[in-house]
């Protein structure tokens, strides 16, 4: 069986390493990232608030050995989801069972003024080059906000107003800053009133104003301008770009009118073709962008096509469940545990943070640096 994997992030580690572990040499596994390496998405606000160097937390590709898998470090150029053909920047591959898992790309240009006056913290250059930005900031109007939804892990930016707190605490500077945090949802974790709950109370401790509801329209120099018309001055942006799907995906006949990702079966995460599947940021399932669910997606598409290389059984179809860690400050992390698709609505449970979940968080990173890397 030939599976071509295009995207080696959360969703194409977790589908090589499940069908390389099941099928061995029998799978023919061809795995295309454009980059030389993979970042936890989480560790980009490490990078930020300089707990650690962007260099420390590439897991470059070069490691991933494992039988039937190969690596290629290729850009994708154009996809036939009808041929199940793709074409890179070096050669065109055709497969039986192809899987689209190219994450979600940002619109910095959908918001006007962001790139000039702004710094968005959600790619890994962006967080560098915060971490040498924010080391010359002395203190002034800080301004966290989210330029429209659907956007990856809920939980950062509030994750962001939280650990800035806790920074400017350090440096000395909070008694001089005001921090202001605005979010285009209801509440910071809709699925999970009590987590919402406990992230409101932390910013209310915190004297972190909060606004929920609002999107960031525009940015001009030292003002953002909200989706409502609010105008709030600032000194330091530190901002989160609308997200879309990757230009090839929009330029291969992939989306309907109207479609912003890839429709997929939400139980089977097979697309309108049969044998090409979408997984995690670039698929439309009714889940949160996060690593936890491309993950958890995949490992639902490899359980099919494990079983369609053995030829036998039904594997049973994606929940949408998944553990989201959320860092309190202060050295805590809180978890909440959501299920998406599995009853009539969405539900959260929450943990209380706790310095015991600093450690599982650990573990999470380190347990698939080791399953997918071997590092
Ligand atoms: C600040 C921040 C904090 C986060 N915290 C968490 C967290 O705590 N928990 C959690 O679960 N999630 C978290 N996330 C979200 C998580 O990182 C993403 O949702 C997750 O990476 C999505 O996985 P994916 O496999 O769909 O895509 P990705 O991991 O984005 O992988 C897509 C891959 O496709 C490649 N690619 C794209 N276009 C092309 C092309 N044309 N040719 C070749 N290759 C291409 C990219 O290089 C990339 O490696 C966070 C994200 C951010 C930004």
């Amino acid at each position: 069986m030939r599976v071509l994997i295009l995207g080696a992030g959360f969703g194409g580690l977790e589908l090589s390493t499940m069908l390389s572990e099941a099928l061995g040499d029998d799978v023919a596994v061809t795995l295309i990232d454009r980059g030389e390496s993979f970042v936890f998405g989480y560790s980009k606000l490490d990078v930020m608030f300089g707990r650690t160097s962007a260099e420390s937390v590439k897991l470059p590709y070069a490691a991933l050995v494992k039988p039937g898998v190969r690596v290629l470090r290729e850009t994708v150029k154009a996809i036939d989801p009808e041929a199940r053909s793709v074409t890179t920047d070096a050669g065109t591959y055709e497969a039986d069972a192809l899987v689209i898992a190219l994450g979600a790309d940002y619109d910095l240009g959908a918001t006007p003024g962001l790139a000039e006056h702004g710094n968005e913290f959600y790619s890994v250059a962006g967080a560098e080059r915060l971490a040498a930005l924010l080391p010359e900031f002395d203190g002034g109007r800080a301004v966290i906000g989210v330029c429209g939804a659907p956007f990856k892990c809920p939980p950062a930016p509030s994750e962001t107003a939280l650990l800035l707190h806790d920074y400017l605490l350090n440096r000395g500077l909070r008694e001089g800053s005001e921090i202001t945090f605005t979010i285009p949802l209801s509440t910071p974790v809709p699925p999970s009133p009590e987590t919402s709950a406990a992230l409101e109370a932390a910013f209310a401790e915190r004297g972190i104003a909060f606004l929920p509801g609002r999107a960031i329209a525009s940015l001009e120099q030292g003002e953002v301008t909200l989706d409502d018309g609010t105008q709030l001055p600032f000194d330091l942006f530190l901002g989160v770009p609308k997200h879309c799907a990757a230009a090839v995906v929009r330029e291969s006949g992939l989306l309907g009118e109207d479609e912003v990702y890839i429709p997929v079966d939400s139980r089977t995460l097979q697309t309108r073709w049969p044998g090409v599947y979408a997984v995690g940021d670039v698929a439309q399932v009714g889940v949160p962008k996060a690593g936890v669910f491309a993950e958890g997606a995949a490992r639902v598409v490899a359980e099919q096509l494990i079983a369609q290389a053995r030829d036998g059984g039904q594997p049973e179809g994606y929940q949408g469940k998944g553990s989201c860690y959320i860092e309190f400050g202060a050295g805590r992390i809180g978890r909440v545990d959501v299920d998406f698709l599995s009853g009539p609505k969405p539900t959260g449970e929450f943990r209380e943070p706790s310095v015991a979940l600093v450690e599982e968080k650990e573990l999470f990173g380190s347990s698939r640096r080791a399953r997918w890397f071997g590092l």
